[in-house]
């Protein structure tokens, strides 16, 4: 079993961890969950309200992947913005999407409301412009969600705007997304881990899945030192879906992404440095994204790498980006530095489905799951416990393509689109 990462997030925890038990006996259940991230445990949670007896296998430690130690931002829509499917998939479909998106950020909310998370959420996320072109497609996608889609709570702020509200003159415009916003992954994973535990999910970690046997009646989940015999599974297990396949795996592609955080920012330096408390991206391909912890760190993310070996150079690397961004951070270094995989898909939309009609799953977010992984276990939860599909049915209307190539080679191919597309970058900005 391998341990959290060494990241600000662990550190920064103001709690005792809870040490699951690993899986030693043979169970049955109605349904069992594959991986201990946002998606398991909001799975895990709206199958239990529902009376479902469940069991969450998670092969290291609860949200040690991706939910643990990502950028903590929360954005409305998808990754590839709604309003680019309705050629293909047509209006009906947009909007359902769309409308599912907006659940996901509502859903956040709520649920720190109902079991009382404290994980410094904070409201506001500022895209911002790298250059002109970009604010036109700031105010295209706005006269979308305006005129089409009858959402007004997004608005461009002007150069000026963007300047005081970041506390950096590098971007030539914005779009505020009111309702999104940021909070800290690791505390809000571990929240609802506590509410699924005390809405009597039995969950274990160090638990790796190595087998699903799918039979006539139920399925069988084999790991190394027990199993489970379920009604119906969830595969939840995103960038990190290793053994186990049942078909999925070549419809996501996992990066490596990594964070540095440093350390507070200097008490000077903080009336100046995002004094919006937003949470910040910008429109590049190869992106930056960044904000400020609740003790006044910088988390700044981007940057595709093969693996994360060479740590220094990496964190070196992300020092300079954060320094064209922010001159006046020079002497702030990175105290931390991780990465985790994301799980992108070709068309940069979630892949949430079925293999069969015992076997579930969603996976792919793209960069944007800090949101839509809640709402895809609560879509996932709902069509299990009603049979019908539900919402699951728009997400199947997307047609999603295989990467092509095994693990092996899908990573140097995306590092390889992704230099290429930096460059674009640089000739655009
Ligand atoms: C560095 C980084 C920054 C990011 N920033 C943002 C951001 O700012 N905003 C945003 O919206 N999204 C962001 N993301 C993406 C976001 O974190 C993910 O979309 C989301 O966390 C996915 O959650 P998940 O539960 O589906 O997967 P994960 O959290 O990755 O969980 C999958 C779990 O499955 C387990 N597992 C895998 N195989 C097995 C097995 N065989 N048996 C048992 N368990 C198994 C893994 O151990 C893992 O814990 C970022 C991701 C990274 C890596």
């Amino acid at each position: 079993m391998q341990d959290y990462p060494n990241s600000y997030y662990i550190d920064s925890l103001d709690r005792n961890l809870i040490q699951h038990p690993s899986l030693l006996d043979s169970l049955e259940c109605d349904l069992c969950i594959i991986g201990g991230g946002f998606t398991g445990l909001s799975t895990a949670i709206e199958a239990s309200k529902k009376g479902l007896k469940v069991i969450l296998l998670e092969q290291n430690k609860i949200a040690w992947g991706a939910s643990g130690r990502n950028g903590g931002q929360i954005g409305i829509d998808i990754s590839s913005g709604v309003q680019n499917l309705e050629k293909k998939y047509g209006f009906e479909t947009v909007k359902n999407l769309w409308n599912v998106s907006l659940d996901a950020v509502k859903l956040i909310d709520q649920r720190i409301d109902e079991f009382k998370i404290q994980c410094d959420k904070k409201t506001g996320n500022l895209s911002v412009a790298t250059n002109h072109s970009t604010v036109k497609d700031f105010e295209s996608e706005i006269d979308y969600y305006q005129n089409k889609l009858d959402y007004h709570s997004t608005r461009i702020l002007t150069r000026d705007e963007v300047t005081e509200a970041v506390g950096s003159n590098r971007y030539f415009g914005g779009h505020l997304q009111k309702d999104g916003g940021h909070l800290h992954p690791l505390k809000y994973a571990l929240g609802l881990a506590d509410a699924a535990l005390s809405m009597n999910v039995n969950i274990y970690e160090d638990s790796k899945v190595i087998k699903i046997n799918e039979k006539k009646n139920y399925v069988e989940v084999l790991t190394s030192n027990g199993s489970v015999k379920a009604k119906n599974i969830a595969l939840c297990c995103n960038a990190y879906l290793e053994e186990i396949d049942a078909g999925i795996k070549s419809k996501i592609m996992p990066i490596i992404n990594y964070m540095i955080a440093t350390k507070p920012i200097s008490n000077d330096l903080q009336k100046t440095i995002l004094p919006s408390d937003y949470c910040v991206c910008d429109t590049n391909f190869d992106l930056n994204y960044y904000r400020l912890s609740s003790d006044k760190r910088m988390i700044f993310g981007g940057g595709v790498s093969y693996s994360l070996k060479h740590s220094e150079k990496l964190a070196k690397r992300t020092e300079q980006r954060m320094l064209k961004v922010f001159p006046s951070l020079s002497k702030e270094k990175a105290e931390y530095i991780w990465g985790g995989y994301v799980g992108i898909t070709v068309n940069r939309t979630p892949d949430i489905g079925q293999t069969s009609s015992r076997i579930f799953y969603a996976h792919g977010f793209s960069g944007h799951g800090v949101a839509l992984t809640g709402i895809a276990g609560k879509i996932i939860a709902n069509s299990i416990f009603s049979g019908e599909k539900g919402a699951l049915e728009t997400f199947e209307k997307i047609k999603h393509k295989n990467f092509p190539g095994g693990r092996l080679f899908r990573m140097p191919l995306l590092v390889t689109i992704s230099a290429l597309q930096r460059m674009t970058d640089i000739f655009n900005a």
